[in-house]
């Protein structure tokens, strides 16, 4: 098959890595970058370090409203459709970038493969379950990452499209987990290489939920400020300077504020964490993967596999309430394997395979 490949944002490129090494084995792939993340520490390091092959267009469409950006990827990624003229399209995610790239091709009748399909919070007041759920109700093939995915697909009549193959990213872990941590390039923003503490609490924040005003992201400061070991905070850009605004005004001298990491930096940073405070997805699942307790600071459980035996717990942005949750004990069931067993990649292609064995006939 002749696949174009859609990614855009990091976590993207971390789960590309474990997908384009598989689909390049027995397939053609056409990588497209849409622009959306697009500083060094943001993209280029993913790609570097992780071996991803180098986009074949950049597309360079990053910032202004979800509607601007989105309108933009769609026309520019029909474009690379009508030249490349595909046999399928594959999304990974959430972003703007999956849900232009999904519906650019099912308008010319490409077949769309979506990586990360079923996953619900039920709400729409956020702008990745849009992405979600339109992505997956226009997708030939739903590849879920957990069996509660699934059932919530088989729910709203997807069933017969949709398949549990485990979450891709955890193949990323596996890769490049057991890769020894030599030396690490985390950087402070005066550009300094930061002196690793030997105990720390590893924290990232940049949900717009929490991240909006300083209120909520002072809540989460200060409650990390008054752990017992310092906080390694890999700051998103877009909050750099409420990051810093607040930490210098409120005087948190306990928190170290680095620039985006790399890979296996996070990867290493999760391992080696007493524990980990975090809104993004994919880093509970990794601390879950790593077996190193989390908080996660949302309104909703996102990967609610991860929230049992206080492995993962939900918290307000309020202090007390990411203190009391940090100060729990975990119980790990070494059984208990949510996310499948790390050749997801392995399974997707199978099962595109077979499809495309099927439409040949
Ligand atoms: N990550 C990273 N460097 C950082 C912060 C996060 O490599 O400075 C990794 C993290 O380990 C995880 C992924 O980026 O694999 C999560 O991406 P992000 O938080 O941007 O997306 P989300 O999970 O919220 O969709």
């Amino acid at each position: 098959m002749k696949i174009v490949t859609i990614v855009g944002a990091r976590p993207q490129f971390i789960k590309a890595a474990a997908g384009s090494y598989q689909i390049r084995k027995r397939h053609e792939e056409i990588l497209v970058h849409t622009g959306q993340h697009f500083e060094d520490n943001m993209s280029k390091i993913f790609f570097d370090e992780m071996k991803i092959p180098k986009p074949d267009y950049n597309l360079g469409i990053s910032g202004g409203s979800h509607a601007k950006m989105t309108a933009n990827m769609l026309v520019k990624i029909e474009e690379v459709l009508l030249k490349e003229t595909p046999n399928a399209l594959l999304v990974y995610g959430d972003t703007n970038s999956t849900l232009a790239g999904a519906l650019a091709a099912v308008k010319l009748n490409i077949p769309v493969f979506h990586v990360e399909a079923g996953n619900r919070l039920g709400t729409l007041n956020n702008p990745e379950e849009i992405n979600r759920i339109t992505t997956d109700h226009l997708s030939t093939l739903n590849f879920c990452a957990t069996t509660d995915a699934l059932k919530k697909l088989e729910k709203e009549g997807l069933g017969d499209r949709s398949y549990f193959v485990g979450n891709i990213m955890y193949d990323s872990f596996l890769m490049f987990s057991s890769k020894p941590w030599q030396e690490h390039n985390i950087y402070n923003f005066n550009n300094e290489r930061i002196t690793m503490p030997n105990d720390f609490y590893y924290m990232t924040c940049h949900r717009q939920e929490n991240t909006y005003d300083d209120v909520p992201l002072t809540e989460i400061l200060m409650a990390m400020n008054s752990l017992d070991a310092p906080t390694i905070y890999a700051v998103h850009p877009r909050n750099k300077e409420r990051a810093r605004r607040i930490c210098a005004k409120q005087g948190f001298r306990n928190i170290i504020l680095v620039q985006p990491v790399g890979y296996c930096d996070s990867i290493h940073l999760i391992k080696r964490a007493k524990k980990i405070v975090t809104d993004s997805g994919g880093l509970q699942c990794e601390a879950f993967y790593a077996g190193v307790q989390c908080v996660f600071v949302f309104n909703y459980a996102v990967w609610p596999e991860t929230m049992v035996n206080n492995r993962n717990q939900l918290a307000k942005a309020d202090h007390n309430d990411i203190l009391d949750k940090l100060s729990k004990s975990q119980m790990i069931d070494p059984l208990y394997q949510p996310f499948g067993n790390g050749h997801t990649a392995e399974e997707i292609c199978r099962i595109m395979e077979d499809y495309n064995e099927r439409e040949r006939l």
